[in-house]
């Protein structure tokens, strides 16, 4: 269920038309102001929570269109639950900014795993076709080079957290008239480290881990489809006190080419013939996925004909081979005559008969095979 019924854009205080990266920007200025560990303020944890769920619906495109357009509805009937966070894709800001635990994701003795990056690379058909590398830019949380990754500045002493005694966690006693609760949380002086640094590090301020820019270096294979994502081992943000490193998934999308419409590894496109052309026969330049061909048509081609060619759509993705190139053969039809043209037809007319058309395979039946 939705937890809140207040508009996102407002939450998130960036205008109606705001660009991915303003949300993000507004979005991460607001989760570090009001996160419940760092706010003092008495509502910080309900709208903390609004905040994440402002963001989980606008940060992608699939659920801010629906949004856009019919509201919290919307959402609801698209079967969004926007309480239950998706913390995959929020965990590379929360972590960069307040380390992994607030994700549950330490470990005792705190060397968690850093925490996964997500990037998108948009490509060309062509591109997706022949295999492709790019350059990706990003923001990763690294080791702090100063200290190590443990905090403190060098040569300064660490000691056992006095707090949790070294344990990292509290137990924390409730009694009510139910009984009594007994609560573990992560011991808020150490933040579960279970250490205590006298002089926290110059350079990082104790969090172990500076936020770098980056870029990497990904290979599309050839035959890779609309949204699927590379993984790249170990290029996300750095673990916690010498913990492993999280991956970047890189999600390719690939952008629209108006010549070709892809079906699995198999492309189709068109080709206009006049019906001159039609009727006579005609060499015609067409686009397929190595660059412009001639095709050769015979006399007599149809309109709604399908032309195979074997072996020339996209490559099958880590494996042999590649799909067909499937053209669809349209026949214009003159729309405006001159009395001239007008006359010559009538005279080409006369001279016709049954003979001249003759009788071919129905249109329907060429469709529903070729699309088979
Ligand atoms: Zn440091
Ligand atoms: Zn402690």
């Amino acid at each position: 269920m939705a937890t809140t019924d207040r508009d996102y854009y407002e939450l998130l205080g960036v205008e109606r038309n705001a660009s991915e990266g303003e949300i993000k920007r507004a979005f991460r200025r607001l989760a570090r102001e009001l996160h419940p560990d760092v706010s003092e303020a008495p509502d910080a944890d309900e709208r903390f929570r609004e905040v994440v769920e402002a963001y989980e619906v606008l940060s992608k495109t699939e659920t801010r269109d629906l949004y856009d357009r019919y509201g919290h509805a919307g959402l609801r009937s698209g079967g969004f639950d926007p309480g239950h966070v998706d913390f995959g894709s929020l965990a590379d800001l929360f972590s960069a900014f307040f380390g992994d635990e607030i994700l549950g994701g330490r470990g005792r003795g705190g060397r968690a795993r850093g925490a996964d990056l997500a990037a998108i690379v948009e490509i060309d058909l062509v591109e997706a076709a022949r295999g492709a590398s790019r350059e990706v830019p990003f923001e990763v949380a690294v080791t702090c080079s100063h200290c190590g990754g443990d905090g403190a500045e060098p040569g300064s002493e660490i000691s056992t957290c006095p707090t949790c005694n070294g344990s990292g966690r509290l137990q924390q006693v409730t009694r009510s008239v139910f009984g009594e609760f007994v609560r573990t949380q992560t011991c808020p002086t150490c933040s579960g480290s279970g250490r205590r640094i006298e002089q926290p590090c110059s350079e990082c301020k104790g969090a172990g881990r500076v936020v770098e820019e980056r870029t990497v270096t990904v290979e599309i294979p050839p035959g890779i489809h609309h949204g699927q994502a590379i993984r790249l081992s170990g290029e996300g943000h750095a673990g916690l006190q010498g913990g492993r490193a999280g991956d970047v998934l890189i999600e390719v999308r690939i952008r629209p080419d108006e010549r070709f419409v892809r079906e699995g590894d198999d492309v189709y496109t068109t080709v206009d013939l006049t019906f001159t052309q039609a009727a006579l026969g005609a060499t015609v330049q067409i686009p397929t996925l190595d660059g412009e061909e001639d095709l050769e048509l015979g006399a007599g081609t149809q309109p709604g004909e399908i032309v195979v060619l074997k072996g020339r759509g996209m490559p099958v993705l880590q494996g042999f081979g590649r799909g067909d190139q499937r053209i669809l053969v349209n026949v214009l039809v003159p729309r405006r005559l001159t009395d001239e043209q007008r006359r010559l037809l009538r005279e080409f007319d006369e001279h016709t008969d049954e003979r001249t058309y003759g009788k071919s395979e129905g249109l329907f039946d060429k469709l529903k095979s070729a699309f088979r």
